[in-house]
C-alpha cells in the first residue's frame, strides 16, 4: 500500500514537472532570415591602353634628404634635397590641397576605376637613406602625408641606411614599403640567378621585416626593358615604377612613372613640374 501511495506521488510529481517545462517549438524555417547569396558583380580589369588613357597621378621620387654645398656635383644636387626644402614643398602640397594617396588606391584607379582624391599625389623615396625615415616621414607626419619607401635590402642596417625597425615603423604607420633590387643593380643587366637575388629574396626579407605583401617594385635608375617585366610579374609584384621616360603600350602597370624632385628646384618650380610632367 505505502509502495502504491508512493509510485501515484511520484507519478503526479513527474507529471507537473513535465507539464512546468517550457514547450519547446521547433520551427519549420528559421527564425533568422538567411539572405539570399549576393554575389558582387565581377569587376572587370581595364586593359593596357585604358589605362594608359586615364589621367596619370603625379608621383614624386627622393633620394637623400639633407645638405650639400654649392660646389657639389650635380648628380648629387639632383638626388639630395636639402632639409628645409623638403619642409617646403610638403608644405606647399598640403597647402595646395594635394592629398597623398598609396599603391594600392592607384591600382584600383588605374585598373578598377577606383575613386581618388581631388588632388592625389604619390610620395615615394628610393634607396633606404636613414632622413627619408628621421626628416621625410617626419615632415610627411604632419600634413598626414603616407609615402612609399623602396629598399634595397643590402643596405639594412649600414650606417646611414634605415635600420629594420625603421622599415617596420614606416609599415605600422601606414606608409608603404617597397622593393628596390638587394643592390641596386639594373634589371636590364640580369641573367641565372640574378632575378631570385635581385627580385624574390628581397621582396621576402621585406614582407618578413613588415609581416605584409610586399606588391610594389621600383626599377634601380629607373631602368626598364621588356624582358625584365614577366620576371617582376613571376615574383608576384603588381606594379614596378620608372622615372620620367614613356610606359610600355602592353605593361603600363609595370612602368608607373616619377619625377625625381631635384636638389637644384625652387619649390615652385617643383609645383610646375607636378603639373607638366603628368598628363
Ligand atoms: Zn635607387
Amino acid at each position: 500500500m505505502k509502495n502504491i501511495f508512493y509510485s501515484v506521488f511520484v507519478g503526479l510529481f513527474l507529471m507537473v514537472s513535465c507539464q512546468s517545462e517550457p514547450r519547446k517549438i521547433v520551427p519549420e524555417v528559421p527564425l533568422v532570415a538567411v539572405p539570399a547569396k549576393v554575389v558582387a558583380p565581377k569587376k572587370v580589369a581595364a586593359d593596357a591602353a585604358t589605362i594608359l588613357s586615364k589621367k596619370e597621378v603625379p608621383i614624386l621620387c627622393y633620394h637623400n634628404i639633407r645638405d650639400f654645398s654649392a660646389s657639389a656635383s650635380g648628380n648629387i644636387k639632383v638626388y639630395t634635397v636639402k632639409p628645409p626644402a623638403f619642409a617646403q614643398q610638403m608644405k606647399a602640397l598640403a597647402d595646395a590641397g594635394y592629398e597623398t594617396i598609396l599603391p594600392e588606391q592607384l591600382y584600383n584607379y588605374l585598373v578598377f576605376d577606383g575613386p581618388l582624391p581631388a588632388k592625389p599625389i604619390m610620395i615615394t623615396f628610393d634607396d633606404t637613406r636613414e632622413e627619408q625615415f628621421s626628416i621625410g616621414a617626419a615632415e610627411m607626419k604632419k600634413y598626414g602625408f603616407k609615402g612609399v619607401f623602396f629598399i634595397m635590402t643590402v643596405s639594412i642596417n649600414r650606417p646611414g641606411y634605415m635600420s629594420k625597425e625603421q622599415i617596420k615603423t614606416l609599415s605600422d604607420d601606414g606608409h608603404v614599403v617597397g622593393a628596390h633590387t638587394w643592390d641596386h643593380h639594373m634589371v636590364t643587366k640580369y641573367a641565372g640567378d640574378d632575378w631570385n637575388t635581385q627580385l624574390v629574396k628581397p621582396k621576402a626579407k621585406l614582407e618578413e621585416i613588415i609581416g605584409k605583401p610586399v606588391t610594389d617594385f621600383a626599377y634601380p635608375f629607373g631602368l626598364w626593358n621588356t624582358a625584365a617585366i614577366p620576371e617582376i610579374k613571376k615574383s608576384d609584384y603588381k606594379m614596378g615604377y620608372i622615372l620620367s621616360t614613356k610606359r610600355d603600350s602592353v605593361d603600363p602597370l609595370y612602368t608607373i612613372r616619377r619625377i625625381i624632385v631635384s636638389g637644384t628646384w625652387s619649390t615652385d618650380g617643383m609645383m610646375r613640374s607636378i603639373d607638366s610632367s603628368f598628363k
